[in-house]
C-alpha cells in the first residue's frame, strides 16, 4: 500500500521541530503534497536545531565518530534560526528512506526552489543535497542579530521574492523578471557597477525587476544587477505601465483642466464686460490672446 499523504506530513512536521518559522513549516507541507501529487515521496528529517544539538552536530567526525556531516558550528546554520529543512525520499509504502539523488530528488529540489527555497545541492563549497532554506538575501549575522525574512503566505505565493508562477500576471509596477544565467550575480547597493555588492543571486533564480538604469536592473530596494545578456535573461511584463510616464499623464490633465477653469472665468468676466458697455465682445478673439484681453477688462473694470 502507497505511504499516505498525512503520514509524510505528520512524520515531517514532528521533525522539524517548534522552533521552526512557521511560514517555513507551511511551505514545507505544501512541497510535500506537490511532490506526492507526482508520485514522490518525501520527508523532512530536520529543521530547526538549536546551538546544543549544532555543536553535538558539528562534532560529529570531529570530536565523536561518524562521518563530518556539517562545517557549521552553532549559530553559522541556517537550521539555527528555524529557516531551514533537510528531506530525503522514501519508498512508496513509507518504510525505508532513500539517499540516492536521482531524478525524482532532483525535481523535488527543483519544486522547491519555484516556490523559493535556496537548495544545497547548488552550492559549490560544501554540496548538501537534503538541505533546503529561506536564508533569503540575510546573511549570518544579520540573522544571529535577529532579522528574519519575509516569507509571504503561500496563498499569495506570487509574491515570494522569487517568482514562482511566471504564468501569472504581474503587478503593472513591475517591468519584468531576471532571470541569473551564471553561476553567481553580483547584487549592488546602486545604480552602478562601482557600487558596493551587498550579495549574490544564483543561476536559474528568477527575479522581478522595477526598472533599469545605466546597465542594471532594480530588483526592488536597493538592489542592482546587471542588465547583461550573458548574464540575465530579461522578460518583459506586458502589463507594465511606467510611473514616469503615468505622472507626465497625470501633470498634463492637470494642467489642461487648470486651462479650462481659467477660460471659463475669463468668459464670465467677458460676458459681464459686454453687458457693462466696455467692450463689444467683437475684438476679443485678435492678436491679443483672450486671456490679454480680458486682463485689461478686469483692469477696466476695477477702474469704473
Ligand atoms: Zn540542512
Amino acid at each position: 500500500m502507497v505511504v499516505a499523504l498525512q503520514t509524510l506530513i505528520d512524520r515531517s512536521v514532528k521533525n522539524m521541530g517548534t522552533g521552526i518559522h512557521p511560514r517555513v513549516k507551511e511551505y514545507a507541507v505544501e512541497l510535500i503534497r506537490r511532490a506526492y501529487k507526482e508520485g514522490i515521496y518525501v520527508q523532512i528529517s530536520s529543521g530547526y536545531r538549536s546551538h546544543a544539538e549544532q555543536q553535538r552536530l558539528y562534532n560529529q567526525g570531529r570530536t565523536s565518530p561518524g562521518n563530518i556531516v556539517t562545517n557549521a558550528k552553532p549559530g553559522q546554520s541556517i537550521h539555527n534560526y528555524g529557516l531551514a529543512i533537510d528531506y530525503f525520499l522514501v519508498s512508496d509504502d513509507g518504510n525505508t528512506a532513500l539517499w540516492t539523488v536521482n531524478a525524482k530528488w532532483r525535481r523535488v529540489a527543483a519544486i522547491a526552489k519555484s516556490m523559493g527555497f535556496q537548495w544545497g545541492g547548488d552550492w559549490k563549497s560544501f554540496v548538501d543535497y537534503p538541505h533546503l532554506d529561506m536564508q533569503k538575501r540575510l546573511s549570518l549575522a544579520q540573522l544571529a542579530a535577529g532579522k528574519r525574512p519575509t516569507i509571504p503566505p503561500l496563498s499569495s505565493s506570487t509574491d515570494v521574492e522569487q517568482v514562482s508562477k511566471p504564468t501569472t500576471p504581474l503587478p503593472t509596477n513591475v517591468l519584468g523578471t531576471v532571470e541569473v544565467l551564471v553561476d553567481s550575480l553580483n547584487v549592488r547597493n546602486g545604480a552602478s557597477f562601482t557600487a558596493k555588492v551587498e550579495d549574490t543571486i544564483k543561476r536559474g533564480e528568477t527575479y522581478r525587476a522595477y526598472e533599469i538604469k545605466n546597465g542594471l536592473y532594480n530588483l526592488g530596494g536597493n538592489q542592482w544587477v546587471s542588465a547583461g545578456p550573458a548574464y540575465v535573461r530579461f522578460v518583459r511584463n506586458p502589463a507594465y505601465k511606467d510611473p514616469a510616464a503615468q505622472a507626465k499623464k497625470e501633470a498634463e490633465k492637470l494642467a489642461n483642466e487648470k486651462a479650462k477653469q481659467q477660460q471659463q472665468k475669463d468668459e464670465q468676466h467677458i460676458k459681464k464686460a459686454i453687458e457693462k458697455g466696455i467692450v463689444n465682445g467683437e475684438r476679443m478673439n485678435e492678436p491679443l490672446t483672450r486671456r490679454q484681453g480680458t486682463l485689461m477688462i478686469m483692469r477696466a473694470l476695477d477702474q469704473k
